[in-house]
């Protein structure tokens, strides 16, 4: 089988962790694999860059960024390299220029437009293993260009689809993706297999296992991804699209928790055309993500908007929301740092009433007050107060049955 294999930085922290991945590396191509391997920078290396970055300037340019930010995954690729090498395994590194991945000139946050594998194919052909740094490739004019935060799972993704490899496995410290983060909710089961969709919806509702636009990649491909663990044997997750199944599937997958979020508002702005578009057109263009919107009845030809945005967010945004305010002879404006949102996902929810009733019973039993609903085909998120959202989404995990049974944790 040809299989890439994709490592992340905390399967890297160290030289011993970097011995004990080559390790692993070396038993699959002595099984008889051709494998092409994807690693992140080690550790927070990525972190420490950025750190160090922002005490040299206080608004470096996204050039030199991206520039900066790629040598962690340059590093790590050539250590891997050899280390492969040490222990017998003909291994060679590549950046994402000489791995053929060329990109978008978004820099932070560049898609892949192709990638051009003949060089991982000549490797390959003569019996040597490559080692692809993650997280970059360069522009059709040579600059070297980010896949955003997260992003080694993108290119690991992107090889196998241009390869035609049998199998993408992403190696991260946890073994796969679980019915909630196990470190909130130590009872949480792990999920054999999950769809596209859930997948995505859980990324992007803030599961920390898979970068979001990997994800969509994968799903626009139809790539199956294996996430699983570095450190264990454990089976992980299958990603993949969903196959008719026989069973039925429960209504509810997997829940959720971003606590990075704030809720904006304007109060009493006119009941108007033209009212939304000029709030959203204007945050859009400043690169502001919103998420829920909610706009209610209005009364006195008033109306409130409510919104959520990332918390980082808040500080650009606060100054154009408080322009438009302005603007249209709005009354006041709010904006609430100290809420998070849960989220249910589940593609079982499809055509079956009374999952977000549940939801809604679950949070009110433990009294806690929704502040905002939103929902999608297959998700229901609630905006809560931030000092509930770890008992929320322990509520609702217990009301949907999701967690082990007890005999399965102790053993
Ligand atoms: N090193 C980059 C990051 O920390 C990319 C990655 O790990 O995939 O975001
Ligand atoms: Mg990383």
């Amino acid at each position: 089988m040809l299989i890439v294999q994709k490592y992340g930085g905390s399967s890297l922290g160290s030289a011993d962790h970097v011995k004990n991945v080559a390790r692993k590396i070396q038993r699959t191509v002595e099984q008889g694999h051709q494998v092409v391997v994807v690693v992140s920078a080690m550790g927070d290396n990525t972190d420490d860059l950025l750190e160090l970055a922002t005490k040299l300037s206080v608004n470096p340019s996204a050039r030199e960024l991206d520039q900066l930010l790629s040598t962690g995954e340059t590093q790590s690729s050539a250590l891997m390299a050899m280390t492969l090498e040490h222990f017998g395994v003909p291994a060679k590194s590549f950046s994402g220029r000489q791995a053929g991945i060329i990109t978008s000139y978004d820099y932070g946050k560049a898609r892949i437009e192709q990638v051009d594998p003949r060089e991982l194919r000549n490797a390959l052909a003569v019996g040597i293993t490559p080692v692809v740094a993650g997280y970059q490739g360069v522009t059709r004019s040579g600059d070297v260009a980010t896949l955003g935060r997260g992003g080694s799972d993108l290119t690991a993704i992107a090889i196998a689809n241009a390869l035609g490899a049998d199998r993408c496995e992403i190696y991260s410290d946890v073994a796969g993706v679980y019915t909630a983060d196990p470190r909130i909710i130590p009872a949480a089961s792990p999920l054999g297999m999950l769809n596209y969709d859930e997948m995505l919806e859980l990324s992007s509702q803030g599961a920390q296992v898979l970068q979001t636009q990997a994800v969509e990649f994968a799903r626009g491909q139809q790539v199956p991804i294996y996430a699983r663990s570095t450190f264990t044997d454990e089976p992980g997750t299958i990603i993949r699209e969903g196959k008719k199944e026989s069973v039925e599937k429960p209504p509810v997958t997997a829940i959720a928790l971003n606590r990075h979020i704030a809720k904006v508002g304007l109060i009493g702005v006119p009941d108007a055309p033209g009212v939304a578009a000029l709030l959203f057109q204007e945050l859009g263009e400043s690169g502001i993500n919103v998420e829920l919107i909610i706009q209610a009845l209005s009364h006195n030809q008033l109306n409130d908007i409510a919104f959520t945005i990332e918390e980082d967010d808040v500080e650009a945004a606060e100054p154009i929301v408080q322009r438009c305010l302005e603007k249209l002879g709005g009354n006041a404006l709010s904006i609430d740092t100290q809420v998070a949102k849960v989220s249910a996902i589940g593609s079982g929810m499809l055509g079956r009433p009374g999952v977000a009733a549940r939801v809604f019973k679950a949070l009110a039993n433990g009294h806690i007050n929704i502040q905002m609903i939103g929902t999608s085909e297959i998700k229901i998120s609630c905006i809560i107060d931030r000092d509930d959202a770890e008992r929320a989404m322990r509520l609702i995990h217990e009301e949907f049955h999701l967690g082990q049974s007890q005999e399965m944790i102790e053993d």
